[in-house]
C-alpha cells in the first residue's frame, strides 16, 4: 500500500487476470470450430502472463488511456487513448486523449504532482482527431505548474502539419453534398505548430496572467513543437486521393534512450495520420495510431516486440447504428469501419508483422466486452493483451538483470 502506482498496476493485472481466466473457456470453443473448418490455420491465443514487477523492466509501455472515440462511454471508467514508452526515467507520450494528463501523474508519479520535468521528454501525436488531443491543453497549462516552469530542457512535440486541403462532404451515392460551413477559412486544416499556437491565443488571458503574477516562464520558449516532415513519396498525388500510398518508414525524432520512427497509416480523410514505432536497446514498441488495414504500418511493425493497436467492435457499433440510418449517420458508420480495424481483422496484422504482443488500445467502444475483444486472437500465433489503464508491459531486460554483453 505503500506504493500507490504498483497497487494501481495490481489491481489492473489482477483484472487482466480474471479477464484472461474467465475468457479461455468461452472462446476456446469458437476457436476451435475455426481451425477445424478451415483445418490449416494453427490459431491460438495466449493471454498475456504478466509476471513479477514490470516496473522492474528499464524499457516498458505504460497504457495511460485505453479508450477510443470522442465520447464518455457509460459503465467505464478508462481514459482516452494515451501511453507512454518508458526507457528508464525517459518518458516518450503517444497521443494525449481526455484524461492522459491525470493518468500520468498516476503513472509516473503517483507521490508528487511534479512530474512534466525533463523526465517527460516528449509527446507524439498519431493524429489530430479529437479524441487523441484533448488533454493536450491540460498537459500545457496545468504542466506549467507542475515541472515544465522548471525544465532546462524543451518539451518536445510532434505531429502533424497541415492538412493543406478541404476533405470531401460525406453523401449517399448518387445524391449531392450539403453545403457544411468551414470553421477558420484563413487556415481551416491547421497542424500542430497551429493547433498550439492557437491554444496560446485562446487562453492568453490566464498564460499572461501566470507570467504577470506567478512568475511562470512562457510556455512558448519551453515547448518546442515540430510539425513532421514528409519524405516526398513516389506516387503520392493529395490526401484525399492518396492518403496513405506505399512508403519505407522514416526517422522523426532520436536521443540516448529511443529512435523513432513514423508511416502514414489509412485512417482517411483524416491526413496525415501516423503509426509510430519505438526501438530502444531492450526491444521495439510499434503504435498503430488510428487505422484501417494497412500495408505501411505492418512494414513498420516487423518484428517488433509489441505492437498497440487499435480496435473496433463491429457488432457493438452496428447494434448502436441500426437500419435505416439518417445521412448523418451513416457517413459515421463507413468512417467507422473503414478508418478503423475490426476486431476480427487485428489478429491477423499482427500475425503478418510477426510481432510477438499484441496489446489492445483504443478500444471502440470503450465499454466493450472480453467476449466482444477476444475474436481479436483470431490468427495471431503470439500474446494478445486485452489494454487497461495503467497496465505496465516491460520489454527486454529487467533492470536488475546483468547488462546485455
Ligand atoms: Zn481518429
Amino acid at each position: 500500500m505503500s506504493n500507490p502506482i504498483g497497487h494501481a498496476v495490481r489491481q489492473a493485472l489482477t483484472r487482466r487476470g480474471f479477464i484472461a481466466g474467465s475468457a479461455i473457456s468461452l472462446f476456446a470453443p469458437m476457436i476451435s470450430s475455426a481451425v477445424a473448418g478451415d483445418g490449416s490455420v494453427d490459431t491460438r491465443i495466449q493471454l498475456a502472463q504478466i509476471s513479477g514487477d514490470v516496473s522492474n523492466s528499464r524499457s516498458r509501455l505504460i497504457l495511460l488511456g485505453t479508450s477510443g472515440g470522442p465520447t464518455w462511454y457509460p459503465n467505464s471508467d478508462q481514459s482516452g487513448i494515451s501511453s507512454v514508452v518508458a526507457v528508464g526515467d525517459a518518458y516518450y507520450i503517444v497521443d494525449c486523449g481526455e484524461g492522459a494528463g491525470k493518468r500520468l501523474q498516476q503513472a509516473i508519479s503517483p507521490a508528487s504532482s511534479r512530474f512534466m520535468d525533463d523526465r517527460v521528454r516528449a509527446l507524439f501525436l498519431t493524429h489530430l482527431h479529437s479524441d487523441h488531443t484533448v488533454d493536450y491543453a491540460n498537459l500545457l497549462f496545468i504542466g506549467l505548474f507542475v515541472g515544465l516552469d522548471r525544465r532546462s530542457t524543451p518539451f518536445k512535440v510532434f505531429g502533424p502539419g497541415r492538412r493543406g486541403q478541404m476533405a470531401p462532404v460525406f453523401s449517399l451515392p448518387g445524391t449531392s453534398a450539403p453545403t457544411v460551413p468551414i470553421i477558420n477559412p484563413e487556415n481551416p486544416t491547421p497542424g500542430i505548430k497551429d493547433m498550439t499556437g492557437y491554444l496560446y491565443q485562446a487562453f492568453a488571458t490566464d498564460l499572461n496572467d501566470r507570467m504577470r503574477d506567478n512568475g511562470k516562464p512562457n510556455l512558448e520558449a519551453v515547448v518546442e513543437v515540430h510539425d513532421i516532415d514528409i519524405p516526398a513519396i513516389a506516387g503520392f498525388k493529395s490526401p484525399n486521393e492518396t492518403p496513405s500510398p506505399p512508403m519505407e518508414p522514416f526517422k522523426i525524432f532520436e536521443d540516448d534512450r529511443v529512435r523513432v520512427s513514423a508511416t502514414l497509416v489509412d485512417h482517411a480523410p483524416v491526413w496525415p495520420a501516423f503509426a509510430y514505432r519505438f526501438d530502444t536497446d531492450d526491444g521495439s514498441i510499434v503504435f498503430s495510431g488510428d487505422t484501417g488495414r494497412c500495408e505501411n504500418l505492418i512494414k513498420l511493425a516487423k518484428g517488433a516486440d509489441v505492437l498497440v493497436h487499435e480496435v473496433i467492435v463491429t457488432s457493438a457499433i452496428y447494434r448502436a447504428f441500426p437500419t435505416p440510418r439518417s445521412v448523418a449517420n451513416e457517413g459515421l458508420v463507413q468512417h467507422l469501419l473503414n478508418a478503423h480495424t475490426q476486431v476480427e481483422e487485428v489478429g491477423a496484422v499482427a500475425e503478418a508483422a510477426g510481432v510477438k504482443k499484441l496489446v489492445l488500445s483504443h478500444i471502440v467502444p470503450g465499454n466493450a466486452t472480453r467476449e466482444q475483444l477476444l475474436p481479436a486472437g483470431k490468427g495471431f500465433s503470439g500474446e494478445l493483451v486485452i489494454g487497461r489503464d495503467l497496465m505496465q508491459i516491460g520489454i527486454g531486460q529487467t533492470a536488475a538483470s546483468p547488462q546485455k554483453g
